[in-house]
């Protein structure tokens, strides 16, 4: 593998692509509505905010370059997912509204297609499928159940069997089953350099390179950016997990590092041996999962490895064992790439809540201001079509969007002291579990005879 230094945070889907930015802001901005954060929230924010009132002074504010977080950064996969597993949904919030709430990302998946046509942005838009697999004998049967769940519900998420797996994927011996969900495969950075073009031509301003702070005052939040004020009617917080450095949900957004990394492209002949024909996405089921798809030039994208980041920062050797993870799990899933290695690696920090669910809505601070974020790491599609709803609301005097698992605030662990203490001993429980259900026997063979 190449050395640590030379191809940590080198993001893949950046190769090749150089753009200029937006100059950064020099001087006190004036401004309607204020968003900040230039991820897909942000850019979804700006751009119907323009468009739904083409008079108004809409400013996009980004710390870094557009791209270069998150948004940028992530796997591409454009699905359905918003919030935690169906049965889960359905004991906490009843059949109707967990009906409700998948078909509501069905049509966030779909908006987020259409808005991408809609603006002619070139981001490999292409109709696929992702397949939730088990790698264990218990997630197998959670998978049966939950297959038959979503049919209960009315919707067709087929359980592929056995034998079908083993025709898909003839090298991996240990996916026993899946369920398939919709979805669409995208590039990532080419879908946040798009977006931005589209709000530069409706007439946004942005700015790049502009990290905006946050000063607690007795009257409300002071907001200021490069050391210059900003003043606004309305402001939109899009910053994802770093809304707890403007000191808001400090306690209950959690800032988790997620890993990524992409092999060489596979040999036609290493292609041929692990199938993988239909191009599928493909995520697990384990507490602790693992992402994977392919590339357009048959490379393997692999993610996963879940570390609490409160400070913003991974530690180099942390991210040696997160990255040392990864290629095991690659190995896991198709034994036959014992030799490959990864080209590229990098991670980013999500927001994600105890229970899953995003937040959204008016800060407890400042009614003006709004949060739209922790996607828990499914956002592709959910922001977008959040920043249309927010957008609206906003603009309709302050109207909640009508998100079926719509909340602004969040329960959390009570004291950020807390979450310090307990997050990383919670999720190095559920590395172990998910470790331990990984080495598991194999002791019921149904899977493997079907
Ligand atoms: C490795 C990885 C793989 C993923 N794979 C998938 C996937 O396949 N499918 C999927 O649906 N989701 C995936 N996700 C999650 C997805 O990327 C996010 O949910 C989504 O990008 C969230 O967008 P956002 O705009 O809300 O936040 P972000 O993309 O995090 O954007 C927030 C922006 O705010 C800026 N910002 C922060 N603080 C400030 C400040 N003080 N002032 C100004 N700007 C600030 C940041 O620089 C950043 O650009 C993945 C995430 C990771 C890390």
């Amino acid at each position: 593998m190449d050395t640590l230094s030379s191809t940590l945070h080198k993001n893949f889907w950046l190769e090749g692509i150089e753009y200029a930015s937006q100059p950064a802001l020099n001087q006190a901005l004036h401004c309607d509505f204020l968003v900040i954060g230039g991820g897909l929230s942000g850019l979804s924010t700006a751009l119907h905010l323009k468009k739904m009132q083409p008079a108004a002074r809409v400013a996009l504010l980004e710390a870094g370059k557009i791209g270069d977080r998150n948004s940028g950064l992530n796997s591409g996969q454009c699905g359905t997912r918003i919030g935690p597993p169906i049965e889960k949904q359905i004991k906490s919030l009843g059949k109707e509204m967990a009906a409700n709430i998948y078909r509501y990302s069905q049509k966030a998946m779909q908006y987020a297609a259409s808005l991408i046509e809609a603006q002619g942005i070139q981001c490999n838009l292409q109709t696929s499928n992702q397949w939730q697999v088990a790698l264990t004998e218990k997630d197998a049967r959670i998978l049966e159940d939950r297959a038959l769940l979503y049919q209960s519900l009315g919707f067709d998420i087929p359980l592929i069997g056995q034998r079908e797996v083993k025709k898909s994927f003839p090298d991996s011996s240990t996916i026993l089953n899946a369920i398939e969900f919709p979805a669409y495969m995208l590039n990532p950075y080419k879908l946040c350099l798009g977006l931005k073009e589209a709000v530069l031509n409706a007439g946004v301003y942005l700015y790049e390179n502009t990290k905006v702070v946050s000063h607690k005052q007795k009257q409300g939040i002071k907001l200021t950016a490069n050391g210059h004020r900003l003043y606004y009617q309305h402001a939109i917080l899009t910053v994802n997990s770093r809304i707890t450095q403007l000191y808001e949900h400090t306690a209950s957004v959690l800032p988790i590092a997620v890993f990524a990394a992409v092999t060489r492209p596979l040999s036609h002949k290493e292609k041929q041996r692990i199938g993988w024909s239909k191009e599928q996405g493909l995520f697990d089921a384990r507490p602790h999962f693992n992402f994977l798809r392919l590339t357009h030039d048959d490379r393997i994208l692999i993610g996963g490895e879940y570390r609490y980041a409160n400070s913003g920062h991974i530690e180099a050797p942390q991210q040696q064992d997160c990255l040392d993870r990864l290629q095991h799990q690659l190995i896991y899933f198709f034994p036959s790439l014992q030799q490959i290695r990864f080209e590229y690696q990098w991670h980013g920090i999500v927001g994600c809540t105890l229970d899953e669910w995003p937040v959204i809505g008016p800060l407890k601070s400042s009614s003006t201001c709004w949060y739209i974020g922790a996607w828990n790491g499914h956002g592709v599609a959910a922001s977008l079509i959040a920043g249309r709803e927010v957008a609206q609301g906003i603009i309709s005097d302050g109207l909640m969007p009508r998100f079926p698992w719509h909340r602004s605030s969040v329960m959390g662990l009570g004291h950020p002291a807390l979450v310090r203490i307990t997050l990383p001993y919670y999720l190095e429980w559920l590395r172990i579990r998910s470790r331990l259900t990984q080495h598991q026997k194999i002791k019921d063979s149904r899977y493997l005879k079907k």
